[in-house]
């Protein structure tokens, strides 16, 4: 114990002598002439050109600190600025050192609580010394709360930050957050590393999602009628394109592979456009037929006819008289079995014939249904887990409320050598009094 005692003692009483001053630099004060005056004058020789610029920037009136042990200077600190230093260090028989280095600054983390008297902003500043605290209190709940119809026994509880340098509040503090209790309510008030404030502990969240779904378009267009007329001048339907339909003769189900127009024995049969003539003759059941390719995979037959009036080989014109209705082959009286096909298959005249020989073309809707890929946006609450710690300790913290009022720790004096001489000791001296 007596042994621990005496180790402790020794450091102490060597640097004991050891003092901190703060001074103003004066008008007129030049680096070389402040060196001169310390007997350090050898230092010049060691700074660079470069570094010589930066000492020509120290500004009258700047405070800047001198660590002297019995008339002997140990250390200088000289701002550049808000956030660097020129910084000259005695390393005894090596001679002074000069550098240029960050300004440290410490940061104390504060718990205030309160119950409201008259004029809150003075129990702030009593509390903590800081004016500001309660400027930036009222102006974080002013949306929610007045703080002019605050009463006694509503609570404030206040968890904030303050930095500091060489044993003195350096700039405002900042509020980390912050419970107002009035009128048998709680506000909340919680300011994130960025500066964003939240009034609770959740937040909300947007983000898009890429997702399929199912989109239906209509398109509409015109029936490749286009390319055919009527094959009579005045069509009457008396039977269907059909994959099924009764047989009036055979009495069965067939398909019916055309459209019947109705049509006196001797009415002309028109040539739906122009093609070339491949079959005029007889086909069984079909009687008297013509048949004409029209390209493009077209081809349209006129059946049951009285009179064929073309020949196989023959080119056609649109509308030229190409036969005669009549009841030839398997037929229930005159009519025209009018048949088209499309590479060989039978399709539904109907679709691809201008409708009565207007002009005026059948259009054709479809729906179409495809999946497509939408960005979808949606929101989300989350949790600030940081938030909620500080809530649940502002709410313990105002059920105790802060009796003394809060100094800024004594700052002992002959740390500064060791605390800024080098970064690894500052960091670790700078813990211990934080
Ligand atoms: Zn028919």
């Amino acid at each position: 114990m007596i042994r621990m005692i005496v180790l402790l003692l020794i450091p102490l009483t060597l640097l004991f002598g050891a003092q901190v001053e703060q001074k103003i630099w004066p008008a007129g004060l030049t680096f070389p002439a402040y060196l001169k005056e310390q007997n350090a004058s050898g230092l010049l020789q060691t700074i660079s050109a470069q570094d010589m610029e930066y000492v020509t920037e120290i500004q009258a009136g700047e405070i800047y600190y001198e660590l002297c042990d019995h008339g002997q200077l140990l250390q200088t600190l000289i701002p550049l600025g808000k956030e660097m230093q020129i910084e000259i260090v005695n390393r005894g028989e090596r001679g002074y050192r000069f550098d240029i280095v960050p300004i440290r600054f410490h940061q104390i983390k504060k718990e205030v609580s309160f119950a409201v008297k008259k004029g809150y902003a003075a129990q702030i500043k009593h509390l903590t010394g800081s004016t500001y605290l309660g400027f930036i209190l009222e102006q974080l709940f002013q949306k929610r709360v007045n703080f002019r119809t605050l009463q006694p026994q509503d609570r404030f509880a206040l968890i904030y930050t303050q930095k500091g340098r060489l044993g003195k509040p350096s700039g405002h503090p900042k509020i980390i957050s912050a419970l107002l209790k009035t009128h048998g309510k709680e506000y909340f008030v919680y300011i994130d590393t960025k500066g964003d404030v939240h009034f609770d502990t959740h937040k909300a969240v947007t983000f898009t999602r890429i997702e399929k779904r199912p989109f239906t378009y209509t398109t509409v267009r015109k029936a490749p009628s286009a390319r055919f007329r009527m094959p009579v001048d005045h069509p009457r339907i008396t039977s269907h394109f059909s994959y099924r339909r009764w047989h009036p003769i055979l009495h069965k189900y067939r398909p019916h592979f055309g459209v019947d127009f109705g049509a006196r024995r001797g009415t002309p049969l028109r040539a739906v456009n122009d093609g070339r003539v491949i079959y005029a003759g007889w086909m069984r059941g079909y009687g008297k037929v013509v048949r004409i390719n029209h390209g493009g995979g077209f081809v349209s037959l006129y059946a049951h006819q009285s009179k064929i009036l073309v020949k196989t080989g023959q080119h056609v014109k649109r509308g030229q008289v190409i036969g005669r209705a009549g009841s030839t082959g398997r037929s229930t009286g005159p009519h025209l079995h009018f048949g088209l096909y499309f590479k060989g298959r039978p399709i539904d005249p109907l679709r691809y014939i201008a409708h009565k020989g207007t002009g005026k073309f059948r259009t054709i809707v479809e729906k179409h249904t495809i999946m497509k890929k939408y960005s979808i946006t949606h929101q989300k609450r989350i949790e600030i887990p940081e938030a909620k710690h500080a809530r649940n300790r502002l709410k313990s913290l105002i059920k105790q409320l802060t009796t003394e009022t809060w100094k800024w720790p004594r700052y002992k004096r002959n740390l500064i050598y060791i605390n800024e001489i080098t970064e690894k000791k500052t960091a670790r001296t700078e813990d211990r009094r934080g």
